[in-house]
C-alpha cells in the first residue's frame, strides 16, 4: 500500500482486503459460474459500510473520492464485474437519488439504498442514443397526477438485480436539444415493466439489462431535479462516475498485470523462470511505470472532486488513461499463462474482456477525447 495515503485510508484498505476474503473471495467463483450476483451481495457490502453514499441521520451523505476509488480499485483488482455492480448502484442511481432527489425521496429510498437493500441502476442509453446523450427517444407524456413513460432502454447495469432506476426521457419534445429532457425515478417492481437480461461476456457476474417500459407511470414527486434539465443531469452523474469508473479500470489493470507477475515468477521454461528474460523484465517495468502514472492521475482527479473544484478534465484524462493501460496490460498478461489463459474459469481469462467493457462506460475514449480538448480550449482561451 503507497506509504503516501493518510493513515487511515491504509487501514481502511487493510480491513476491506479482509472483508473481501472473508465475504466475497469464497463465493467469487459460484458467482461467476451461474453468471450471476445474489442481490445479498449488495446487502452484504452496503451494510459493512463500503458504499460511497450512505444514509446519515436524516440525510445522505458522500464519502471522499479518494476513499471511494481506493475501494473501487481493490474490488476491481479481484472482480471488475463485482466493482461494476456497485458502481452501478452507488455513483450511477443512488448518485442521481444523491444529486436530485427532492428531501422527501431521500427520506423515501435513501435509507434502504444507502445499505443495498434497495439496489438502483441508471438508464440513459438507448439503440440510437449512446455517446449522443441527448438523442434518446423515450417519451414521459404529461397526465394527471404524473408521467407515462413509453420506450425502451437498450444497456442497463444491474438492470434485472435493480428496484429502482435513474430513467431519462422526452418530457417536452418541441423544446430545444437542452431542454427536452427530464429525470425520474422509476420504480421497476411496478406495472408495465419488461426486462430482458442480456448474454454478454464482460463484467460477469454483474448483469446488463434491456427495459422496456410501456405506459409506465410515475407520480410527479419521483421528478428529479427540474423538468427540461434531464440531459444536463445525466451528464453530471457520468461525469461524477468517471471518477471510480476510472479506479475500477485501473484495478482491471493491477489484477492482471499482478497475477502476470506472479506466474512470471513461478513458470519454469527453457531451465529458467519467464521472469528471468531480460524482455520479459522490460515490459513489466513499462507496464508498472505506466500503471503508476495512471493512478497518480486518478489520484488527482479525486483530489479535484474532493475540493470542490470542476474535475470535468481531471476526470475524463483519469478515464482515458485507465483504460489505455488496461487494453494493452490486459491481453499480454493473458498471454503470459499461455494456453491456459482462454479457460472460462481461470481467473486471468476475464481481464481483457473487462477492460473492452470499460472503456465503453461513461463514455468512450472518443468521448473523452471531445471533452479532454473541449477543457483545453476553455483554460488555454482564459490564460
Ligand atoms: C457493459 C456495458 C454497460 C453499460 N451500462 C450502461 C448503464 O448502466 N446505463 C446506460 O445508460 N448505458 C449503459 N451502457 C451504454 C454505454 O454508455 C454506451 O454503450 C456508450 O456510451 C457508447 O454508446 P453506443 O454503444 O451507442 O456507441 P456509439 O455512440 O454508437 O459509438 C460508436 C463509435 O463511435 C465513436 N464516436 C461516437 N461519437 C463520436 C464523436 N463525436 N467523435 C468521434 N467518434 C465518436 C465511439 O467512440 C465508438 O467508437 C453500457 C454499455 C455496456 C457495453
Amino acid at each position: 500500500m503507497d506509504p503516501t495515503l493518510p493513515d487511515e485510508r491504509i487501514k481502511e484498505i487493510s480491513e476491506f482486503r479482509s472483508f473481501l476474503s472473508e465475504q466475497v473471495r469464497p463465493n467469487l467463483s459460484g458467482w461467476y459460474k451461474n453468471g450471476q450476483l445474489p442481490v445479498d451481495f449488495f446487502r452484504t457490502f452496503g451494510e459493512a459500510g463500503w458504499f460511497g453514499i450512505r444514509w446519515e441521520a436524516d440525510r445522505l451523505v458522500r464519502t471522499s473520492a479518494l476513499r471511494e476509488a481506493l475501494i473501487a480499485e481493490e474490488l476491481a483488482k479481484l472482480s471488475p464485474g463485482l466493482a461494476v455492480a456497485v458502481l452501478a448502484h452507488v455513483n450511477l442511481g443512488l448518485t442521481g437519488l444523491y444529486l436530485f432527489g427532492s428531501q422527501q425521496l431521500k427520506q423515501t429510498y435513501g435509507p434502504s439504498a444507502g445499505i443495498g437493500q434497495t439496489v438502483m441502476c441508471v438508464g440513459n442509453s438507448e439503440n440510437q442514443a449512446g455517446s449522443d446523450v441527448a438523442a434518446i427517444a423515450m417519451s414521459a407524456q404529461k397526465v394527471d397526477g404524473g408521467w407515462r413513460l413509453n420506450g425502451t432502454k437498450a444497456w442497463v447495469t444491474s438492470g434485472y438485480a435493480a428496484d429502482l432506476a435513474v430513467v431519462t426521457a422526452v418530457s417536452d419534445p418541441e423544446a430545444s436539444r437542452n431542454s427536452r429532457i427530464s429525470m425520474f425515478l422509476v420504480d421497476l417492481n411496478g406495472d408495465g415493466i419488461r426486462r430482458k437480461k442480456l448474454n454478454k461476456m464482460v463484467w460477469i457476474p454483474s448483469d446488463l439489462t434491456r427495459i422496456k417500459l410501456d405506459d409506465v407511470f410515475v407520480p410527479d414527486d419521483h421528478l428529479l431535479g427540474q423538468r427540461g434539465k434531464g440531459l444536463q443531469q445525466v451528464l453530471e452523474i457520468f461525469t461524477n462516475s468517471r471518477v471510480p469508473i476510472s479506479a475500477l479500470t485501473l484495478g482491471t489493470a493491477v489484477g492482471a498485470f499482478e497475477l502476470a507477475l506472479d506466474r512470471a515468477r513461478k513458470r519454469k521454461l527453457f531451465g529458467g523462470k519467464i521472469i528471468d528474460f531480460q524482455a520479459k523484465a522490460f515490459e513489466f517495468a513499462d507496464f508498472y511505470a505506466r500503471i503508476e502514472a495512471s493512478r497518480l492521475m486518478l489520484w488527482k482527479a479525486c483530489a479535484a472532486m474532493d475540493s470542490g473544484r470542476d474535475f470535468r478534465q481531471e476526470s475524463s484524462l483519469a478515464k482515458y488513461l485507465t483504460v489505455q493501460i488496461a487494453r494493452e496490460v490486459t491481453p499480454w498478461a493473458a498471454d503470459l499463462f499461455g494456453a491456459v489463459s482462454v479457460i472460462r474459469d481461470h481467473p486471468i481469462h476475464k481481464y481483457p474482456m473487462d477492460a473492452w467493457g470499460s472503456s465503453l462506460g461513461e463514455g468512450t475514449q472518443d468521448v473523452q477525447k471531445l471533452v479532454i480538448f473541449r477543457e483545453l480550449l476553455k483554460q488555454t482561451s482564459q490564460s
